[in-house]
């Protein structure tokens, strides 16, 4: 029997503790919260439908859905449409559901102490040590679930590589026109305009958006984006108004280097649990939440899917880096005016990698790229039955 300590009341947080609550093998789980409340505004809230199925009360929460990515890169005037036709996304309120997930902690009776941040973590003779503005106890387990927080990490012997981004986003009401691109499209920039970051304009209702951007981490330069960014929306959708304070944190990229050690396990943003190309961090922590209840009952060889999962995240990490040179390289060698439309089935939103590897070893798109300009590509993964998610088939 193990009593188990989780730092951080974020969507992290609570999901492994979710998990660990159900464990016969937790004999005490505390749950230690910097914060007087738990749910934050801050994330866009875009997951796939996979990872929607996968996170418990989520389904509940969805607020829109998705079915296409529209990616420009306006310096090259380029752009790649990906069409997902059954296997779309969501946008799901995380303040909503992250207050589910609590209520849920409390009616299973675990103990969420809030406005109790930890500020030291020690390992001695196999127990951790968790020093807390109002308490020091020891634990068996210690899962750490506190976001971006370098300090923390360290002392519990973690590591990961991570770069950061500054989120900031805002709610709009548009003046003539619904939307930018449809109302089931969500567009994304790639654009020297902001830093190395990104922007999206996400559909959101009948006349409103949400628009954001991430930036290098310098609060002028995120707030310089999002003005430039506001004032090329207004201009196609006949004027904008805020309709909600702007609103963000950090956004990642990054991937896990030394995600658990000595009975301590690093869930989510504090081990850079993300898809560096779009910055989404519900995806690896529905999986990894998942991992704790399994680390708990000591079922040491579901080890071996976190090291999965980071493995994965790395070559996302990478393949965020490839995009970019690759933009870097075309606008140098004055390649302009490319367009790819993907339509998929059977793909994952998540699959960044698989539909790379689509396009790049489909030589037709490649030939019809290099000669027109303009390629569609078909793929179609239900009827060639690839294997569609390695985790699908090593999660109990
Ligand atoms: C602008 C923006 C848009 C995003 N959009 C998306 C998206 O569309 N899709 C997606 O999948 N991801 C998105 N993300 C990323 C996603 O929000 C994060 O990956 C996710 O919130 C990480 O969750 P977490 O629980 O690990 O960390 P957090 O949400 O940061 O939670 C950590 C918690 O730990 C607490 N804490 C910190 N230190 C301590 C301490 N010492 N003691 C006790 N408690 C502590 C904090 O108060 C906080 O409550 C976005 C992020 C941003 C900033």
């Amino acid at each position: 029997m193990d009593a188990v300590a989780i730092v951080g009341a974020g969507i992290s947080g609570l999901l492994s503790a979710y998990y660990a609550a159900k464990r016969p093998e937790c004999s005490y789980l505390k749950v230690y919260e910097a914060r007087y409340s738990v749910g934050r505004p801050h994330c866009t809230g875009l997951v796939s439908a996979e990872t929607v199925s996968r996170i418990p009360f989520a389904r509940r929460h969805v607020l829109h859905e998705y079915s296409s990515v529209k990616i420009v890169v306006p310096e090259l005037k380029a752009e790649v449409n990906i069409a997902f036709e059954d296997c779309g996304f969501t946008r799901i309120d995380r303040v909503g559901l992250e207050n589910t997930l609590y209520q849920e902690l409390l009616s299973l009776g675990v103990d969420v102490s809030l406005g109790d941040p930890v500020l030291a973590i020690s390992h001695h003779e196999g127990k951790w040590s968790v020093y807390s503005k109002s308490s020091i106890s020891r634990y068996d387990l210690l899962v750490l679930a506190s976001g971006y927080n370098v300090r923390l990490v360290k002392s519990a012997g973690l590591s990961c590589k991570a770069e950061k981004l500054s989120g900031v986003q805002v709610e709009l009401e548009t003046g003539g026109r619904q939307s930018i691109v449809g109302e089931d499209t969500v567009l994304v920039v790639l654009s020297k305009q902001f830093g190395g970051g990104f922007a999206w304009v996400v559909p959101t209702g009948e006349r409103t958006l949400l628009a954001g951007c991430a930036t290098a981490p310098n609060v002028i330069e995120s707030v310089r984006c999002l003005s430039l960014l506001l004032s090329a929306i207004s201009k196609v959708v006949g004027g904008v108004r805020l309709s909600s304070k702007p609103f963000g944190g950090i956004v990642l990229r990054g991937y896990p280097i030394r995600p658990y050690n000595k009975r301590a396990v690093g869930v989510g943003d504090c081990v850079s649990m993300v898809k560096s190309l779009s910055g989404g961090g519900l995806y690896a922590i529905s999986l990894a939440s998942k991992f704790v209840g399994a680390f708990i009952s000591q079922k040491s060889s579901l080890l071996r899917e976190v090291r999965l999962l980071s493995e994965e995240l790395k070559k996302q990490y990478f393949l965020a880096k490839a995009v970019k040179t690759a933009i870097r390289v075309a606008e140098a060698v004055g390649i302009e005016g490319l367009r790819l439309d993907i339509w998929s089935r059977g793909v994952s939103y998540d699959d960044h990698l698989g539909i790379l590897y689509e396009v790049l070893s489909n030589k037709e798109s490649l030939i019809a790229l290099a000669r027109k300009k303009s390629a569609t590509l078909y793929i179609d993964r239900a009827r060639t039955r690839k294997k569609r998610h390695i985790f699908d088939t090593l999660l109990p």
